[in-house]
């Protein structure tokens, strides 16, 4: 698709949902037919996952992994995808491990990591024209974003999706998403839930073709 431009009043804007309900897909749409930048907000709480397992900082620890997490950085480069640094090293690509997401739910119930990564994530949208995606952005980062999406799928289609990335079974992958989605939803701090001005998209019975071309003609509808 042709880049749009696109009016600084629609901006930022804020994508949700569960595990695997089709965020990052559609973010990165987004960003390349805007050309903007994209924040997959979920790598920052896997890469302060990542480190405390590499440093042995259980979450049982909540002072040390808030002590951790300011080593946590974003950095912008020429393709849009925002990469995720720790201590100025790009660990984006050893983030989507198993293990990693057998335990990031737990770090990320944390308020220590939260509130840091939520301020990082309101600067990067403030200096940045951006979309960001993740699972509290439409209800506690960017409560005023002027358009925000709510995607939703059944957790079986969700998991077909991932098996497609991934080697793991069905069954592993089902149950990683079923505990993750649990626990996202049930924590006190920034549960996972739709804000009451979101757009809910149902990925699960449209195409992907159909999911970016719906959010293209809201956003364009949006613009003033
Ligand atoms: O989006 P992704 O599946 O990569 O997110 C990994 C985990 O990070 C989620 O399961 C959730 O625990 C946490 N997360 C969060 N808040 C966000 C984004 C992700 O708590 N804004």
């Amino acid at each position: 698709m042709k880049e749009n431009t696109l009016n600084a009043s629609v901006l930022p804007i804020a994508i949700d949902g569960a595990a695997a309900s089709g965020k990052t897909t559609l973010g990165r749409a987004l960003s390349e037919i805007f050309g903007i930048s994209f924040l997959d907000t979920g790598l920052m709480y896997r890469a302060i996952t990542y480190l405390a397992i590499n440093e042995k900082v259980p979450p049982s620890n909540p002072g040390a992994c808030t002590e951790l997490t300011k080593t946590i950085g974003i950095r912008i480069t020429t393709d849009q995808w925002a990469r995720i640094t720790i201590e100025d090293k790009d660990v984006t690509e050893l983030l989507h491990t198993s293990e990693i997401e057998k335990l990031v739910s737990q770090y990320s119930a944390l308020a220590g990591i939260r509130n840091y990564m939520v301020d990082l994530q309101r600067k990067f949208a403030k200096d940045v024209p951006s979309i960001l995606a993740g699972r509290d952005i439409g209800t506690v980062v960017l409560p005023n974003a002027p358009i925000k999406f709510f995607l939703q799928a059944p957790e079986t289609i969700r998991a077909k999706r991932r098996q497609a990335e991934t080697s793991q079974t069905k069954n592993k992958i089902e149950e990683l998403i079923r505990s993750r989605d649990k626990i996202d939803s049930s924590r006190t701090i920034s549960p996972l839930r739709p804000a009451t001005d979101a757009i809910v998209l149902e990925t699960g019975i449209n195409n992907v073709k159909e999911m970016v071309h719906m959010a293209v003609r809201h956003i364009n509808k949006s613009k003033i």
